[in-house]
Protein backbone atom coordinates (compact mmCIF):
# COMPACT_ATOMS: atom_id res chain seq x y z
CA UNK A 1 0.00 0.00 0.00
CA UNK A 2 1.59 3.40 -1.01
CA UNK A 3 -0.12 6.56 0.86
CA UNK A 4 0.88 10.55 0.86
CA UNK A 5 -2.03 10.73 3.84
CA UNK A 6 -0.64 11.54 6.64
CA UNK A 7 -3.56 10.38 8.82
CA UNK A 8 -4.12 7.37 6.81
CA UNK A 9 -0.26 6.13 7.32
CA UNK A 10 -0.41 7.40 11.31
CA UNK A 11 -3.73 4.90 11.82
CA UNK A 12 -2.51 2.08 10.05
CA UNK A 13 1.20 2.55 11.89
CA UNK A 14 -0.61 2.50 15.02
CA UNK A 15 -2.44 -0.59 14.42
CA UNK A 16 0.71 -2.58 13.39
CA UNK A 17 2.75 -1.29 16.47
CA UNK A 18 -0.39 -2.09 18.62
CA UNK A 19 -0.02 -5.82 17.02
CA UNK A 20 3.60 -5.47 17.24
CA UNK A 21 5.83 -7.51 19.36
CA UNK A 22 9.25 -6.63 18.40
CA UNK A 23 9.37 -3.39 16.64
CA UNK A 24 12.48 -1.22 15.43
CA UNK A 25 12.80 1.92 13.62
CA UNK A 26 16.14 2.85 11.42
CA UNK A 27 16.50 6.44 10.94
CA UNK A 28 18.39 7.87 8.01
CA UNK A 29 19.06 12.06 7.41
CA UNK A 30 15.89 12.87 6.73
CA UNK A 31 14.55 12.64 10.51
CA UNK A 32 16.60 15.73 11.51
CA UNK A 33 15.59 17.95 8.66
CA UNK A 34 13.13 19.50 10.52
CA UNK A 35 15.75 19.60 13.40
CA UNK A 36 17.75 22.26 10.87
CA UNK A 37 20.21 19.34 9.99
CA UNK A 38 20.19 19.44 5.69
CA UNK A 39 20.83 16.21 4.55
CA UNK A 40 23.31 14.85 2.25
CA UNK A 41 21.40 14.21 -1.06
CA UNK A 42 19.00 17.19 -1.18
CA UNK A 43 20.02 20.66 -2.86
CA UNK A 44 22.35 22.47 -0.50
CA UNK A 45 22.65 19.12 1.40
CA UNK A 46 26.40 18.46 2.88
CA UNK A 47 27.37 17.32 -1.00
CA UNK A 48 26.85 20.00 -2.41
CA UNK A 49 29.06 22.40 -0.22
CA UNK A 50 32.16 19.94 1.41
CA UNK A 51 34.66 18.25 -0.42
CA UNK A 52 35.05 14.30 0.90
CA UNK A 53 37.47 13.83 3.33
CA UNK A 54 38.44 9.85 2.90
CA UNK A 55 39.30 8.02 6.05
CA UNK A 56 43.11 7.14 4.40
CA UNK A 57 43.62 10.67 3.67
CA UNK A 58 42.68 11.75 7.00
CA UNK A 59 45.38 9.40 8.34
CA UNK A 60 47.91 10.25 6.20
CA UNK A 61 47.64 13.75 5.43
CA UNK A 62 48.03 16.80 8.12
CA UNK A 63 46.48 18.76 5.40
CA UNK A 64 43.50 16.21 4.70
CA UNK A 65 43.26 16.78 8.63
CA UNK A 66 42.66 20.31 8.89
CA UNK A 67 40.20 19.99 6.49
CA UNK A 68 38.47 17.61 8.03
CA UNK A 69 38.16 19.90 11.18
CA UNK A 70 37.58 22.75 9.15
CA UNK A 71 34.28 21.04 7.66
CA UNK A 72 32.96 18.90 11.29
CA UNK A 73 33.57 22.40 13.43
CA UNK A 74 31.73 24.39 10.83
CA UNK A 75 28.74 21.77 10.81
CA UNK A 76 29.41 21.34 14.70
CA UNK A 77 27.01 24.66 15.08
CA UNK A 78 24.14 23.78 12.88
CA UNK A 79 24.62 20.21 15.38
CA UNK A 80 25.09 22.54 18.96
CA UNK A 81 21.65 24.06 17.56
CA UNK A 82 19.46 21.36 16.84
CA UNK A 83 17.05 19.95 19.12
CA UNK A 84 15.01 17.02 18.82
CA UNK A 85 11.86 17.16 16.69
CA UNK A 86 8.42 15.26 17.04
CA UNK A 87 9.47 12.16 15.13
CA UNK A 88 12.57 11.95 17.95
CA UNK A 89 10.41 12.40 20.37
CA UNK A 90 7.86 10.15 19.73
CA UNK A 91 10.47 7.35 19.45
CA UNK A 92 11.70 7.68 22.13
CA UNK A 93 8.30 8.21 24.23
CA UNK A 94 7.63 4.45 22.18
CA UNK A 95 10.57 3.10 23.72
CA UNK A 96 9.96 4.35 27.31
CA UNK A 97 6.17 2.78 27.01
CA UNK A 98 7.60 -0.29 25.94
CA UNK A 99 5.94 -0.36 22.36
CA UNK A 100 9.82 0.01 20.60
CA UNK A 101 12.66 -2.02 20.81
CA UNK A 102 15.11 0.03 19.69
CA UNK A 103 16.01 2.76 17.33
CA UNK A 104 19.52 2.07 14.86
CA UNK A 105 20.32 5.40 12.53
CA UNK A 106 22.86 6.20 10.45
CA UNK A 107 22.39 9.94 11.81
CA UNK A 108 25.89 10.84 13.89
CA UNK A 109 23.61 13.89 15.55
CA UNK A 110 22.79 12.10 18.98
CA UNK A 111 19.38 14.18 18.59
CA UNK A 112 17.71 10.21 19.25
CA UNK A 113 19.63 10.58 22.96
CA UNK A 114 18.82 14.01 23.40
CA UNK A 115 15.06 13.05 22.96
CA UNK A 116 15.58 10.13 25.46
CA UNK A 117 15.92 7.00 23.30
CA UNK A 118 18.57 5.00 24.94
CA UNK A 119 18.44 1.59 23.17
CA UNK A 120 20.08 2.83 19.47
CA UNK A 121 22.52 1.66 17.56
CA UNK A 122 24.72 4.28 15.78
CA UNK A 123 25.97 2.63 12.82
CA UNK A 124 27.93 5.31 11.59
CA UNK A 125 29.09 6.46 15.21
CA UNK A 126 28.39 10.51 16.75
CA UNK A 127 30.17 13.58 16.34
CA UNK A 128 28.94 14.71 19.77
CA UNK A 129 32.76 12.65 20.69
CA UNK A 130 36.23 12.43 19.60
CA UNK A 131 37.88 9.61 19.59
CA UNK A 132 42.03 8.93 19.20
CA UNK A 133 42.60 6.73 15.96
CA UNK A 134 46.12 5.76 18.26
CA UNK A 135 44.93 4.80 21.31
CA UNK A 136 40.95 4.68 21.63
CA UNK A 137 41.14 7.76 23.99
CA UNK A 138 37.25 9.62 24.03
CA UNK A 139 35.84 12.47 24.94
CA UNK A 140 32.97 14.99 24.46
CA UNK A 141 33.66 17.10 20.92
CA UNK A 142 32.67 20.47 22.54
CA UNK A 143 36.00 21.16 23.89
CA UNK A 144 38.06 20.02 21.14
CA UNK A 145 36.25 22.11 18.36
CA UNK A 146 36.51 25.31 20.97
CA UNK A 147 39.89 24.55 20.89
CA UNK A 148 40.32 24.15 17.01
CA UNK A 149 38.21 27.24 16.12
CA UNK A 150 40.80 29.21 18.83
CA UNK A 151 43.97 27.49 18.01
CA UNK A 152 43.27 26.99 14.22
CA UNK A 153 45.26 23.86 14.86
CA UNK A 154 43.88 20.40 14.49
CA UNK A 155 44.17 19.26 18.04
CA UNK A 156 45.98 15.99 19.02
CA UNK A 157 45.42 13.42 21.64
CA UNK A 158 46.19 14.44 25.19
CA UNK A 159 47.32 10.77 26.48
CA UNK A 160 49.54 9.70 23.37
CA UNK A 161 50.15 12.35 21.29
CA UNK A 162 48.17 10.68 18.13
CA UNK A 163 45.35 11.96 15.98
CA UNK A 164 42.30 12.83 17.44
CA UNK A 165 38.94 12.62 15.09
CA UNK A 166 35.74 12.85 15.27
CA UNK A 167 33.99 9.46 16.67
CA UNK A 168 31.98 8.84 13.14
CA UNK A 169 32.52 6.29 10.35
CA UNK A 170 34.23 8.37 7.64
CA UNK A 171 34.13 7.28 3.93
CA UNK A 172 36.14 4.83 3.65
CA UNK A 173 36.63 3.21 6.91
CA UNK A 174 34.37 0.13 8.07
CA UNK A 175 31.48 0.03 10.55
CA UNK A 176 31.34 -0.99 14.02
CA UNK A 177 31.21 -4.46 13.55
CA UNK A 178 29.23 -4.99 16.96
CA UNK A 179 26.92 -2.31 16.12
CA UNK A 180 26.34 -3.83 12.84
CA UNK A 181 25.30 -7.45 14.00
CA UNK A 182 23.64 -5.88 16.73
CA UNK A 183 21.43 -3.70 13.66
CA UNK A 184 21.49 -6.88 12.07
CA UNK A 185 19.73 -8.90 14.97
CA UNK A 186 17.32 -6.65 15.32
CA UNK A 187 15.97 -6.37 11.65
CA UNK A 188 15.48 -10.18 12.17
CA UNK A 189 13.69 -10.23 15.03
CA UNK A 190 11.70 -7.50 14.29
CA UNK A 191 8.02 -8.12 13.27
CA UNK A 192 7.37 -4.03 12.45
CA UNK A 193 10.38 -2.31 11.00
CA UNK A 194 10.12 1.28 9.99
CA UNK A 195 12.66 2.80 7.69
CA UNK A 196 12.40 6.35 8.26
CA UNK A 197 13.44 9.03 6.24
CA UNK A 198 16.62 7.16 4.55
CA UNK A 199 17.40 7.29 0.72
CA UNK A 200 18.14 3.83 1.43
CA UNK A 201 20.63 3.11 -0.85
CA UNK A 202 24.14 3.38 1.27
CA UNK A 203 25.10 -0.34 2.02
CA UNK A 204 25.32 -2.13 4.27
CA UNK A 205 23.24 0.09 6.15
CA UNK A 206 19.95 -0.55 3.28
CA UNK A 207 20.02 -4.30 3.90
CA UNK A 208 18.72 -4.00 7.04
CA UNK A 209 14.84 -3.13 6.09
CA UNK A 210 15.48 -5.71 3.48
CA UNK A 211 16.28 -8.60 6.21
CA UNK A 212 13.80 -7.27 8.38
CA UNK A 213 10.97 -7.71 5.19
CA UNK A 214 12.60 -11.54 4.46
CA UNK A 215 12.64 -12.83 8.01
CA UNK A 216 8.46 -11.63 7.26
CA UNK A 217 8.58 -7.97 9.24
CA UNK A 218 5.87 -5.61 8.15
CA UNK A 219 8.06 -3.22 6.63
CA UNK A 220 7.08 0.78 6.89
CA UNK A 221 8.90 3.39 4.40
CA UNK A 222 8.37 7.34 5.28
CA UNK A 223 10.40 9.23 3.00
CA UNK A 224 9.70 12.36 0.54
CA UNK A 225 11.69 10.62 -2.35
CA UNK A 226 11.43 7.20 -3.52
CA UNK A 227 13.31 4.23 -2.59
CA UNK A 228 14.95 1.23 -4.64
CA UNK A 229 12.72 -0.69 -1.62
CA UNK A 230 9.42 0.88 -1.95
CA UNK A 231 8.70 -2.55 -3.45
CA UNK A 232 9.10 -4.69 -0.45
CA UNK A 233 7.01 -2.19 1.82
CA UNK A 234 3.99 -3.12 3.48
CA UNK A 235 3.53 0.71 3.60
CA UNK A 236 4.73 3.13 1.74
CA UNK A 237 4.36 7.11 2.87
CA UNK A 238 5.78 9.64 0.44
CA UNK A 239 5.78 12.66 2.67
CA UNK A 240 7.53 14.62 5.43
CA UNK A 241 7.80 12.94 8.55
CA UNK A 242 6.68 15.55 11.03
CA UNK A 243 3.43 15.21 9.33
CA UNK A 244 2.76 11.44 9.85
CA UNK A 245 4.06 11.64 13.43
CA UNK A 246 2.51 14.35 14.54
CA UNK A 247 -0.94 12.89 13.46
CA UNK A 248 0.08 9.79 15.83
CA UNK A 249 -1.11 9.59 18.81
CA UNK A 250 1.83 9.92 21.47
CA UNK A 251 -0.56 9.42 24.76
CA UNK A 252 -2.67 7.38 24.00
CA UNK A 253 0.43 5.19 22.97
CA UNK A 254 1.91 5.75 26.23
P1 LIG B 1 20.16 10.70 2.57
O1 LIG B 1 20.56 12.14 2.55
O2 LIG B 1 20.68 9.79 1.56
O3 LIG B 1 18.58 10.59 2.47
C1 LIG B 1 17.75 11.30 3.26
C2 LIG B 1 16.33 11.03 2.74
O4 LIG B 1 15.44 11.66 3.63
C3 LIG B 1 16.07 11.59 1.34
O5 LIG B 1 15.68 10.53 0.51
C4 LIG B 1 14.94 12.61 1.55
O6 LIG B 1 13.93 12.47 0.57
C5 LIG B 1 14.37 12.21 2.88
N1 LIG B 1 13.86 13.32 3.70
C6 LIG B 1 14.47 14.49 4.00
N2 LIG B 1 13.70 15.20 4.84
C7 LIG B 1 12.59 14.47 5.09
C8 LIG B 1 11.42 14.66 5.88
N3 LIG B 1 11.26 15.77 6.60
N4 LIG B 1 10.49 13.68 5.89
C9 LIG B 1 10.65 12.56 5.15
N5 LIG B 1 11.72 12.32 4.38
C10 LIG B 1 12.69 13.26 4.36
O7 LIG B 1 20.48 10.19 4.01
P2 LIG B 1 20.78 8.75 4.48
O8 LIG B 1 20.06 7.76 3.65
O9 LIG B 1 20.57 8.80 5.90
O10 LIG B 1 22.33 8.46 4.18
C11 LIG B 1 23.36 9.36 4.02
C12 LIG B 1 24.39 9.44 5.14
O11 LIG B 1 24.42 10.76 5.58
C13 LIG B 1 24.14 8.68 6.38
O12 LIG B 1 25.07 7.70 6.41
C14 LIG B 1 24.40 9.63 7.59
O13 LIG B 1 25.45 9.11 8.36
C15 LIG B 1 24.85 10.87 6.95
N6 LIG B 1 24.25 12.14 7.43
C16 LIG B 1 23.82 12.28 8.72
C17 LIG B 1 23.21 13.46 9.14
C18 LIG B 1 22.75 13.59 10.57
O14 LIG B 1 23.35 13.01 11.46
N7 LIG B 1 21.66 14.31 10.83
C19 LIG B 1 23.01 14.50 8.24
C20 LIG B 1 23.50 14.35 6.92
C21 LIG B 1 24.11 13.14 6.54
ZN1 LIG C 1 45.65 8.68 21.94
Amino acid sequence: MQTSDPQQAAQQIQEWLDASRFAVAFTGAGISTESGIPDFRSPGGVWSKYRTVYFDEFCRSPEARYEYWRQKSEAHQEFARAEPNVTHQTLAAWEESGRLHGVITQNIDGLHQQAGSRNVQQLHGTAREVACLDCDWRDDVDRWVAEFLEMDRVPICPTCGGRLKHATVSFGQSLPEEVLDTAARWADEADLFLALGSSLVVEPAASLPRIAAGGGAKLVIINRDETPLDGMASLVVRGALGEVFRALDVDGAA
